[in-house]
This record gives C-alpha cells, sequence and structure tokens, in this order.
C-alpha cells in the first residue's frame, strides 16, 4: 500500500467539523438543512419497490483506504479515505477531470484494465479486501456492478437477451432464466413498458428505457453495490426523472455511488455527498450539509457556482 497526501482541514474547517475516520470533513449533520425535494411514485418508481419488497437486503458496505490511481506517470487519485454506506445513495461530485469516474472505476476493479493504469490502496467491500491476494476479479465485477453514462443494451439482442446475456455469463441456473429476467426488468421499473415486446431489439428502446435495461442487465446478477457513471446525462428530464426514482427505490436493496456533474441530482438523490477536487477527496457528509453548510471553503465555492 503506498502513502500519499491526506486532506486536512483548515483551521477553519477544524473549528466546523466532527473528528472523522475517513480523511476529510465528515459533517456531524448539525446546521440548516434544505428540505429534500419529495416526489410521488412513479410507476417505474412504485414498480421497482413492489419488486424489492420481497428481496432481501443486499446492500453491502464499501470502505476506501488511501486509494490512488494512475494512468501512467499522471497521479490521478491522491490518498482518499472514503466510507460509502450500506443501503445509502452516494454521490461523487467535482468539477470535470478531478478524478469522480476513475475514482468509481477503481471500486470495481476496471481501472486496471485501461493499459498503464494501477491503483494502489485497499478497497473492501464489508470486510474482504477486493485488491487482497488471490481475489477472483470477476466475482467482484459481479458484486459491484456499473451502469455507464450513454446507455449500451447489446446492439444485436433483445431486450430479454439483454438481460439474459449477464446470467448466462456468470452461470445462472438455466430454468430460472425467464423467471430472473423479469425479475430484474421489474426491479429496474421497466417490466410493464416491455413485457409484451422482449423478443423486440434492445437498442429500439428509449434513451431513458435503454438505461433502465441496463439496470435491469446489472441487477440480473444479484449485485450488492451498484456504481452509476453519469448515467443520466444522456437523457431527457423525463427519462432522468425515472431512472432518479428507480435510484431511491434501489438503495433498498444495494449500496448506491453515483458520479454526477449535476448537483441539482446528487442533492435530489443522494443521502451523502462527496466532493473531490484535483484527485482528492475534500469533503464528504450528509448532503444537504455539503450544498448550504460545508465545512471547507472549497467545496462552498464549487457548490454556490464560483467554479467548476
Ligand atoms: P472526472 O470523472 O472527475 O471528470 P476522470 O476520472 O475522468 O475525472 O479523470 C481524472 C484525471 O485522469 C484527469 O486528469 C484525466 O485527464 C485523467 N484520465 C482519465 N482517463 C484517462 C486515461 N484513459 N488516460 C490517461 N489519463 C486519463
Amino acid at each position: 500500500m503506498s502513502t500519499g497526501p491526506q486532506p486536512t482541514p483548515g483551521p477553519r474547517e477544524e473549528a466546523r467539523t466532527a473528528p472523522a475516520s475517513n480523511g476529510a470533513e465528515q459533517r456531524t449533520g448539525e446546521g440548516v438543512s434544505a428540505p429534500r425535494p419529495q416526489r410521488p411514485a412513479s410507476r417505474a418508481g412504485s414498480e421497482a419497490a413492489a419488486a424489492v419488497q420481497s428481496g432481501t437486503v443486499r446492500g453491502r458496505a464499501v470502505r476506501l483506504k488511501d486509494v490512488h490511481a494512475y494512468y501512467g506517470d499522471v497521479h490521478a487519485i491522491r490518498g482518499v479515505d472514503l466510507d460509502y454506506q450500506a443501503n445509502q445513495v452516494t454521490a461523487m461530485i467535482g468539477p470535470s477531470g478531478c478524478g469522480k469516474s476513475t475514482l468509481v472505476r477503481c471500486i470495481n476493479r476496471m481501472h486496471e484494465e485501461i493499459p498503464g493504469a494501477r491503483a494502489t490502496g485497499e478497497i473492501s467491500l464489508d470486510d474482504v479486501n477486493i485488491y487482497g491476494p488471490g481475489v477472483d476479479v470477476v466475482a467482484v465485477r459481479r458484486s459491484i456492478g456499473m451502469v455507464f453514462q450513454k446507455p449500451n443494451p447489446f446492439p444485436t439482442m433483445s431486450i430479454f437477451e439483454n438481460v439474459a446475456a449477464g446470467l448466462r455469463l456468470s452461470g445462472g441456473k438455466r430454468g430460472d432464466l425467464k423467471e430472473r429476467v423479469e425479475r430484474s426488468l421489474r426491479g429496474a421499473g421497466l417490466w410493464e413498458e416491455v413485457k409484451d415486446r422482449l423478443a423486440s431489439p434492445g437498442i429500439g428502446l428509449s434513451g431513458g428505457q435503454q438505461q433502465r435495461l441496463c439496470i435491469a442487465r446489472t441487477i440480473a446478477v444479484e449485485p450488492e453495490v451498484i456504481l452509476m457513471d453519469e448515467p443520466c446525462s444522456a437523457l431527457d428530464p423525463i427519462a432522468t426523472l425515472k431512472v432518479e426514482e428507480l435510484i431511491e427505490e434501489l438503495k433498498t436493496r444495494y449500496t448506491i455511488v453515483i458520479v454526477t456533474h449535476n448537483m441539482q441530482q446528487a442533492a435530489r438523490v443522494a443521502d451523502t455527498t462527496a466532493f473531490m477536487l484535483s484527485g482528492e477527496l475534500v469533503e464528504v457528509g450528509p448532503t444537504d450539509t455539503i450544498f448550504t453548510k460545508p465545512s471547507n471553503s472549497r467545496t462552498e465555492d464549487y457548490v454556490s457556482g464560483k467554479f467548476g
């Protein structure tokens, strides 16, 4: 494990923060809390809610300790310590190029697939270090699924096959296939919209439906953590709303980390928000606090739009 610079609070921050276990300032939750916008449950949201009701809670905590990531000589992530709570939504915010995507790609060991890229430090799923010796990387990626910016259904496959593909690759029982595809599509709030055209191509769906199809494909293999890298940035406002409602439901079952450049989105969906700058974690805390009374002046400047 390498040792890297740790974010250290300045005097102003020290006065306003409680000691934190994760190196960055962690707010205690005091201060003004902006009311969370309330939404009526959508069909997609209620469908997903019903689907998760009977399921067991699967989310697991993820703990990052002194994580560094490199692209060749470029030191993109600099000593991040951060705890993601089980069954919570954590938003990663910060200006373009600050390392949000790199950090989440480290969490399911995708970063190391990029030629010349490497990561050091410790990332644990509950108590298991996923960078430990003998860890099965495929199993890590099954436990920690990922949804990308641009919906990426398999272009030659039907709606059904798109969801079934992951199950087949992971060796699911074939007899269960139909049932598990339906369960996953319900879990992604998409079943009612597609149940009569399961054999149609996945790419024939609208952008928002395609993204929910990708979420269905991700949850089909029953992960415990879902990483979402700007999942709504290619979607229109209505489709974005549906995915956000879905995220709210999914967290009852999964731990969710969402990278977003949209601060309103972070405010709407995230329990916890982490602010990054130049590869470092500046501050993490309850979302309301980060947006209304952050500890660090750099966070305040960012959330108030002074840069970014
Ligand atoms: P963000 O998601 O916050 O926009 P990224 O994680 O994409 O930031 O990028 C962090 C840093 O790593 C940036 O300086 C970026 O230029 C660099 N970077 C990202 N991807 C690569 C890559 N494939 N090769 C080299 N450098 C990269």
